[in-house]
């Protein structure tokens, strides 16, 4: 085992996802360093949080959490690049399940139902391998008991979203996002909707939006990992 252990370690050696020391004793993901300056944004503690303000529009969202805030070019960015794009879903789940943990003895999760992620187009996730919002509702899932529910499909794929303003990427996002096929009644279920990142909150509106459709009386909070700062 011990061999093992150390093979696995040259593959993917032991070190801060943040600063790249070497971890030690029970650290995991992260040095004690690196998660005491992380940069949380404490959005569950807020009635209005800066997430709320994002999501501002005619359809009600509960609670909100997001982890850390997401700055360009900040160490721990990379923590959620890798996760998303370095084939490591497993470092989305670790992230996810440490913050719900600390979420859960808050009361965060008390009287939601199931966790929901913001689907991936089938096309996109056979290049990715896997959704990382599905990566992070098992995490939550294995820190609390939720369950997590695919509610949510995309219908299609849609343009980067990268070099497009707020109403830009809304109307991109217009209709990309509806309920499965076959979904049981979630009519007065509260629903928590999961992404990775929350930039200009079109991608959690078009979902908000497609469950306000078919279950107007579902209550809806959010979840992400990263809360990016608007200049
Ligand atoms: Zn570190």
């Amino acid at each position: 085992m011990k061999i093992f252990n150390s093979l696995l370690n040259l593959i993917y050696p032991n070190v801060c996802e943040v600063c790249g020391r070497s971890l030690v004793g029970n650290e995991q993901v992260m040095c004690l360093h690196c998660m005491a300056d992380m940069p949380l944004t404490n959005a569950h503690r807020d009635d209005f949080s800066i997430i709320h303000k994002r999501l501002a529009s005619t359809m009600a969202v509960e609670r909100t959490a997001g982890y850390f805030y997401y700055f360009k070019n900040d160490d721990y960015t990379r923590l959620i690049h890798r996760a998303k794009y370095s084939g490591r879903p497993k470092l989305a789940r670790q992230l996810a399940w440490r913050f719900a943990h600390g979420l859960a003895e808050e009361g965060f999760f008390e009287g939601v139902d199931f966790a929901v992620p913001v689907p991936m187009h089938w096309m996109k996730l056979i290049r990715r391998g896997y959704n990382q919002s599905e990566e992070i509702c098992h995490g939550v899932s294995a820190a609390t008991g939720l369950p997590t529910e695919r509610l949510l499909v995309a219908t299609r794929g849609h343009r980067s979203q990268t070099a497009l303003g707020g109403l830009g990427r809304w109307l991109n996002l217009q209709d990309v996002y509806r309920v499965r096929d076959g979904a049981v009644d979630f009519g007065g279920k509260h629903l928590l909707l999961v992404d990775d990142v929350l930039t200009t909150g079109a991608t959690l509106l078009s979902c908000r939006k497609a469950i306000y459709e078919a279950f107007p009386n579902a209550k809806v909070s959010v979840l992400v990992l990263g809360v990016t700062r608007l200049s």
